[in-house]
């Protein structure tokens, strides 16, 4: 399959116009490059759910805080190109900033979801999940796919995602993808790239908490309780946790005791990177 290479909105307007006028469907996967099995299984199920595949490959400005990894976020186009030429993608889609916001980032408009936006990641990085749901919306808004794939690797992004989209009346379907993991756990990440020997031997300990956090839920344990000694367990694993939770699986409320499902989520600075992670307790 012949990959296109597009850089600006004209030229995807364009493409896609001709695109549609063949009549097939289009599934879209955003991502910010740097691309892992993890992306490359979202393209997979992207390819199954429509004709055509779009990923879009940007690192959004306005989802970092001004203390945050932005400048030195991984970018390896050429690299990711090659992996995209290895599965069945049709475009894409790589603008430069400017193209995102022609106006400039003080003045672009900006969406907002209340509540999902303010919690967990949402508290410790304030305005992060303003500058997803802006960039998601102008994706949508700019490739009118029939679906989008998302991971479950970021699941409150995938929740925040699936509420602007039914909030805004969006016509497309949001599909999230379970987590790709390494051999022994680690949740795939770019971020994963800051680690050194020494801190990726600790990152293990994220992912196992996180299991073990429901097991115990399912056995029936207090949450107060769990949260708290899964706080202790990476400490004692030296990692800096920022939270270690079980929240419900629909939309990261306050689970009643023993409710299902739920999910456990976590998020531990390890060495350089800041990690999160979370569990499925079905
Ligand atoms: P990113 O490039 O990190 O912004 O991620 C782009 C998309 O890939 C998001 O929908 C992520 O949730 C998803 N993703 C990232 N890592 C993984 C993973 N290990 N498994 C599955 N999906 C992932």
């Amino acid at each position: 399959m012949s990959l296109t290479v597009l850089r600006t909105r004209d030229e995807l307007s364009a493409f896609l116009r001709r695109l549609r006028s063949t009549g097939a469907s289009l599934a879209l996967v955003p991502t910010m490059g740097n691309l892992h099995r993890g992306h490359l299984a979202l393209v997979e199920r992207a390819a199954k759910l429509a004709e055509r595949v779009a990923v879009s490959i940007f690192v959004n400005p306005t989802q970092f805080g001004p203390e945050e990894d932005f400048d030195r976020y991984p970018r390896t186009p050429e690299q990711d190109l090659a992996a995209l030429s290895t599965v069945p993608c049709d475009l894409v889609f790589m603008p430069p900033v400017e193209e995102m916001y022609p106006f400039g980032i003080p003045s672009a408009v900006r969406v907002r979801v209340p509540g999902l936006s303010e919690v967990l990641c949402g508290e410790r990085r304030p305005g992060h999940f303003d500058g997803v749901a802006t960039v998601v919306l102008r994706l949508l808004t700019l490739f009118d796919p029939e679906v989008a794939v998302f991971g479950e690797k970021d699941y409150q992004q995938l929740l925040l995602v699936r509420r602007l989209v039914a909030d805004l009346g969006l016509p497309v379907r949001i599909e999230g993808v379970p987590t790709v993991r390494d051999g022994d756990g680690l949740a795939l990440s770019s971020r994963n790239a800051y680690l050194d020997a020494e801190d990726r031997a600790r990152a293990v300990l994220l992912h196992r908490v996180l299991r073990r956090m429901g097991e115990r839920w399912l056995a029936g344990e207090e949450r107060e309780r769990i949260e708290r000694e899964a706080l202790d367990a990476l400490r004692a694993g030296g990692l800096k946790p920022e939270y270690a939770v079980i929240r419900r699986a629909e939309d990261l409320a306050l689970p009643r005791s023993g409710e299902r499902p739920v999910r456990a989520l976590a998020a531990a600075v390890v060495g350089k990177a800041r990690l999160i992670d979370n569990w499925p307790i079905p």
